[in-house]
């Protein structure tokens, strides 16, 4: 069975980098019907572990996915890791190490004037002797020595192989206060949780060796890794607040729809044929971690406009009424409300923006917009709407947005005008600016005595 998690170290919120690994690992899992995990690394106890786990599941609720079982928190689990340290110490894989601070900073010191990579050169590695007074230990790991390889092939980035001489020595598992470090605890984690694969962020790349050292050491399965590129600016650089909401719940507060954000975050990184737009059914069909790309992707924030603008497009209408509660508009009784959320969804990109688009439709116009006074009302438009107001008033009830448009048209053929001379008038006797979804589905919405009581409050300011 497929068992994949999500890891995040405890920020507060989650970062959108973050939720597009938690995507892959959470599509990954259901796909192949397998197991989603949720694992705080909070091995650093400062941190306030729970509200960091709320804050993680508030944002998959929202995106509405979850995951299974309980969340396992890593400081809970430290008598767990002791007993692996003792282990690893009565096999002889790991020993104590008495090196004080001065010492260490003096073998440092010495190995970079010889220009040699800083490293632990092992001098407690074998050592049977007294140990030095007054010196709590820290306890390190024997890692491999002298040219070996550390080898594996990555899901994503294909076979790979490090110099331990490059990258590695015999690095601590428990510090001396006795809390052990966060490579060790990261793999027996992930073995003793039963994950088979491990989809993160390939900053992490450089931690993978450690954690194979801590896995043979053990004896443990070694899980399959994808290590996943960066999302970076668009001006190559790591993503930052500057570039955009980082929080994945900002982009709630911005309207986006979690589908759309989602969209956004699979394509980042991996692609389909030329398809752009997925459902999250969709996306379970087709998602492979071995098909994201291996080099980095850039954030895009005009590209995840456009998939929430064609989301909003499909978006069943009961969801965006839903929705927009959240920005204060509360349409669900309102008598036209299919007719406001058809008018508005090919507009508007986001929900906030619907919301914007709709206020004025749906308040009675306080004021008029300057500029479109200036341009669209003269003496020609307001004849022709004193007209068209006489006319209306004359015309039998109507309702829906074709009525609107039957008599308007024949209003307009009779006199012989063009609908350019009145559609903007209408416009700013409507919502107050030249700005609306189609005049006829404006008119519908705002109904039949309201559209005659906004021409007469514009004819009565502007033709008194
Ligand atoms: N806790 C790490 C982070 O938040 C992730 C570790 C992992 O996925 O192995 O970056």
């Amino acid at each position: 069975m497929t068992v994949t998690r999500f890891a995040p170290s405890p920020t507060g919120y989650l970062h959108i980098g973050g939720l597009r690994t938690a995507l892959y690992s959470y599509l990954w899992a259901k796909k192949n019907e397998g197991k989603f995990l949720l694992r705080i690394e909070d091995t650093d106890l400062k941190r306030n572990s729970k509200e960091a786990a709320e804050a993680i599941e508030a944002a998959f609720k929202w995106c509405n996915f979850a995951h299974d079982g309980a969340v396992i928190y890593q400081s809970k689990r430290f008598d767990l890791y002791k007993e692996y340290v003792q282990k690893l110490l009565d096999e002889g894989k790991a020993y104590y190490c008495y090196m004080s601070r001065e010492e260490l900073d003096a073998m440092r010191e010495a190995q970079q004037a010889k220009k040699e990579r800083p490293r632990y050169d092992g001098t407690y590695r074998d050592f049977t002797g007294t140990p030095p007074e007054g010196i709590a230990p820290v306890v390190r790991i024997k890692a491999p020595q002298n040219g070996e390889k550390i080898e594996f092939t990555d899901g994503i980035k294909g076979d790979l192989s490090f110099n331990v001489d490059d990258m590695l020595d015999d690095f601590i598992i428990a510090r001396s206060d006795g809390t052990p470090t966060y490579n060790f605890v990261v793999a027996i984690d992930d073995s003793l949780m039963g994950l088979t694969d491990v989809i993160r962020g390939d900053d992490h790349l450089s931690n993978t060796p450690k954690q194979i050292v801590v896995y043979n050491a053990l004896g443990l399965d070694i899980p399959k890794f994808y290590h996943v590129p960066m999302i970076l600016n668009p001006q190559g650089k790591k993503l930052s607040k500057r570039d955009g909401a980082t929080d994945v719940m900002e982009y709630k507060e911005m309207g986006y729809f979690p589908e759309a954000l989602l969209n956004f975050l699979i394509r980042l990184g991996w692609s389909h044929g030329d398809q752009e737009i997925f459902s999250m059914e969709e996306m379970l069909e087709h998602f492979d971690p071995k098909d994201v790309n291996a080099s980095a992707s850039s954030y895009n924030a005009e590209k995840l406009l456009w998939i929430n603008a064609q989301h909003m497009k499909v978006m069943p209408s009961a969801r965006i009424i839903e929705d927009i509660k959240h920005f204060g508009m509360d349409i669900s009784k309102h008598p036209k409300k299919e007719v406001i959320v058809d008018a508005l969804r090919e507009r508007a990109k986001t929900l906030k923006e619907f919301v914007e688009m709709a206020k004025p439709i749906l308040e009675v116009t306080q004021s008029y917009d300057e500029k479109a006074v200036k341009k669209f009302l003269n003496e020609e438009s307001i004849a022709a709407l004193q007209a068209y107001h006489d006319s209306f008033k004359q015309a039998t009830k109507m309702l829906e947005s074709s009525e609107f448009e039957a008599f308007t048209k024949a209003f307009m053929e009779e006199n012989d005008l063009k609908l350019k001379v009145l559609a903007q008038p209408l416009r700013i006797a409507m919502v107050g600016s030249a700005v609306s979804p189609s005049i006829y589905d404006t008119m519908c919405i705002i109904g039949h005595e309201g559209l005659g009581e906004h021409i007469e409050r514009l004819l009565k300011t502007f033709n008194p």
